[in-house]
């Protein structure tokens, strides 16, 4: 549930309406905006009967919210939130953000190189996994806590924020101290107690879309971590499983549209894994800017024919940079 309070409504009725609310057994956290103020009453399992509040001084309108998830909604939040994280702001207002880098970190050189190219060709933040989410147990699973370090060093040395995928909550200390960024991938979007302690954390996550993941199921996943009290959290569409399997995913861009209606989060796109394909990246890449993401998640490998991970999706040093110098165009063209 949502109240609403009067533009003009004094600090003391907000108290009062705080009081009432906590009186019922239920938690009260006022949103103060620019407008007005909101108070999100949290806790409840089903429909809040108002009767008792709804006569209280410095109400203008009650509106009963029943999704699973509250502290995501723009209902509950209608200022877009920006996630700061080493400089780079991500979200509405700022240039799409460009999150680049190797599916997995294979060694310190090559993720220095692969640091060095993305960020010369202007990406903002690198990426690199050292848990891996395999689908088969044979296949390479990361170099793990060794890889962190590379990882680390290598956006050190090229001046980035690094992000990486944490995979079980004994992981969170190491990612924590050595990335900037924690990333929750599709496998594990509704690993509850993972999203818990992830937001505990206070670290900026990347939450991906689990592959058969609905919206909703999406947003209440990411509730778990704004339920921990933080709020930096940026979504990320990565195609979702269909019928078709041509392409690795289906990539469902309408929802980058739907969640900026929905949600307050950032949202940005990850093509690669989304199409499986590297030649597909660029202009799925191109059309995410289009539909209005906030950022771009790329895999780009030095040498892609030799990575152990993911190689047919990932673009080499020319056809990254030739795909920054388009998207160049098209964000000025767009108006960033
Ligand atoms: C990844 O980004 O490295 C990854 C494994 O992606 P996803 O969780 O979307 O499959
Ligand atoms: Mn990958």
């Amino acid at each position: 549930m949502l109240i609403v309070m009067h533009h003009s409504a004094p600090a003391d009725q907000i108290e009062a309406v705080r009081r009432a609310v906590e009186q019922m057994g239920l938690r009260a956290e006022p949103i103060p905006g620019s407008e007005r103020t909101a108070i999100g009453v949290l806790g409840n399992q089903g429909y809040v009967d108002d009767t008792s509040i709804r006569h209280l001084p410095g109400i203008r309108e009650i509106i009963h919210v029943s999704k699973p998830y509250k502290m995501v909604s723009r209902d509950f939040h209608p200022a877009s939130t920006v996630v700061e994280v080493g400089g780079v702001s991500v979200g509405e207002g700022h240039p799409p953000v460009i999150i680049a880098g190797p599916c997995s970190i294979e060694s310190e050189e090559q993720m220095v190189e692969a640091a060095l190219l993305v960020k010369g060709a202007g990406a903002q933040i690198l990426r690199g996994g050292a848990f891996k989410p395999r689908t088969g147990p044979h296949s390479f699973q990361g170099l793990g806590k060794e890889g962190l370090k590379y990882l680390r060093r290598a956006g050190d040395e090229a001046g980035m924020p690094v992000i990486t995928e944490v995979m079980r909550i004994g992981q969170l200390d190491d990612v924590c101290r050595h990335a900037d960024i924690l990333q929750i991938g599709a496998r594990n979007m509704q690993n509850f107690d993972l999203l818990k302690e992830a937001g505990k954390t206070g670290h900026p996550v990347l939450l991906k879309r689990g592959m058969s993941a609905t919206l909703e199921e999406f947003l209440a996943a990411a509730e778990y971590i704004l339920a921990e009290g933080n709020s930096r959290v940026i979504l990320c569409e990565r195609g979702v499983r269909t019928f078709e399997r041509a392409t690795r995913n289906t990539l469902d861009l309408s929802v980058v549209p739907l969640i900026k209606e929905m949600s307050h989060l950032p949202i940005i796109v990850d093509p690669s894994h989304a199409t499986g394909k590297r030649s597909l990246v660029p202009v799925m890449a191109k059309a995410a800017l289009v539909a209005g993401t906030h950022g771009l998640m790329i895999e780009v490998h030095p040498a892609p024919e030799k990575a152990l991970c993911d190689g047919a999706q990932s673009l080499a040093g020319p056809g990254f940079r030739a795909l920054m110098d388009e998207m160049r165009s098209l964000m000025s063209y767009l108006g960033y």
